[in-house]
């Protein structure tokens, strides 16, 4: 269906930083699938635990015990928090499941406290719950009716969420740094007042870091920058370098809320997934891919900050790890096809701002190609 305005390429091959089109072109990929390949293209590891799960066993059901899934939940646990973990497939659904598990928890205490406060500017996901704690109107034309129980406050702003507190708010959701929304990097200190206002009103603190977890931002989690800890947490993209994975995570006294019959899914810890998975996070931790991120993130942003010197159009550079978005004075939509001809794979949201999403394992040779043809195409357009 015609749900993405598809550049003209199709591409058939990727192998770390790069990906080939069906006519053998190669480019450098400064998108890494949204986010999605921290570990770069075709990684050795995951690809052998693909292989190896595929032997043994594609699918079974949650009826039965599947000890590959224990492994991730425990690797995801050890390196987060005291928590239970529901696997799904995507960070929508993710959402979704956290978004029904404080529901229930609330409902559970008897408070009829099920709003959620989310933020302006936050992407949550496509499903109707999802859309509905998104704080984008685009997202939510012709689908009324839209769920209820939702307020949308200015992210970051601390006497926007006093404002929009009342007797039935339960629970705040937000990403620690907004992706879809722009790279918009809270003020520092932000989250550890969020969480304050949640111990003080009796709240839960739902991070969405389907974007920002996995590396991303240079810490394993987004959270990880600020000393403190969610209640719920969801993950994706990355968790299966590519294989579709999602993750809600919760403390126990939360993930109590569901239980047998609550909540499920298929195809939820498919152990193909899951063999996935876990090659991912043992690459993850192993090699220190966060620090890595946190490394050239920030050799990015200091020759993206040389190249503003030659470029007025470049406004602000933001972001954290190798989350970067760069805002331009001007609609740069064109720079995407005009960096195909280049053979570089770019990423602008909302016509004014480039993300670069590199894979983590991105060198600073690549890096170093990615600026020269930034600087290159924005000077063909005079810019
Ligand atoms: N949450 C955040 C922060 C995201 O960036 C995205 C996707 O971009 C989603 C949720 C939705 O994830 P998915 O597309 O896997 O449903």
């Amino acid at each position: 269906m015609n749900t993405y305005t598809r550049l003209p390429i199709n591409l058939v091959k990727g192998k770390g930083c790069r990906v080939w089109d069906d006519k053998g072109t190669s480019y450098l990929d400064m998108v890494a699938g949204i986010a999605v390949c921290n570990l770069g293209h075709a990684h050795p590891r995951v690809i052998k635990a693909l292989e190896t799960q595929a032997h043994e066993m594609f699918h079974c059901s949650n009826l039965y015990g599947i000890p590959i899934q224990e492994n991730l939940a425990e690797m995801i646990v050890k390196n987060t928090f005291d928590s239970k973990v529901f696997f799904c497939n995507s960070g929508a659904e993710a959402n979704e499941a956290a978004i029904k598990l404080a529901r229930r928890c609330m409902i559970r205490e008897n408070k009829v406290r099920s709003k959620i406060i989310t933020c302006a500017n936050s992407f949550h996901g496509r499903t109707l719950a999802t859309v509905a704690a998104t704080g984008q109107d685009r997202f939510k034309v012709g689908f009324d009716p839209i769920p209820e129980g939702f307020d949308t406050v200015a992210y970051g702003d601390m006497d926007a969420l006093e404002t929009a507190l009342d007797d039935h708010t339960g629970a705040i959701m937000l990403e620690p740094i907004q992706g879809e929304g722009g790279v918009n990097v809270p003020p520092p200190g932000y989250l550890k007042k969020v969480r304050q206002f949640c111990d003080d009103h009796g709240l839960l603190l739902i991070l969405d870091e389907v974007q920002t977890g996995m590396g991303r931002t240079g810490r394993l989690f987004g959270y990880m920058h600020e000393d403190v800890k969610p209640d719920i947490m969801t993950l994706a993209k990355a968790l299966g370098n590519g294989f579709p994975v999602g993750a809600l995570i919760a403390r126990p006294d939360i993930a109590s809320g569901f239980t047998p019959g609550s909540h499920a899914s298929t195809f939820g810890g498919n152990p193909l997934a899951m063999a996935c998975g876990v090659a991912t996070m043992e690459v993850m931790l192993e090699e220190n891919i966060a620090a890595a991120s946190a490394e050239q993130g920030k050799y990015l942003m200091d020759e993206l900050k040389d190249l503003s010197h030659r470029h007025a159009c470049i406004q602000e550079i933001r972001g954290k790890g190798l989350m970067i978005g760069v805002d331009m004075d001007q609609d740069i939509s064109s720079l995407v096809p005009a960096g195909l001809e280049k053979g570089i794979l770019l990423n602008v949201i909302k016509g004014y701002t480039l993300r670069l999403i590199p894979p983590l394992i991105i060198s600073r040779t690549e890096i170093d190609q990615a600026i020269k043809t930034i600087d290159l195409l924005l000077k063909e357009k005079g810019l």
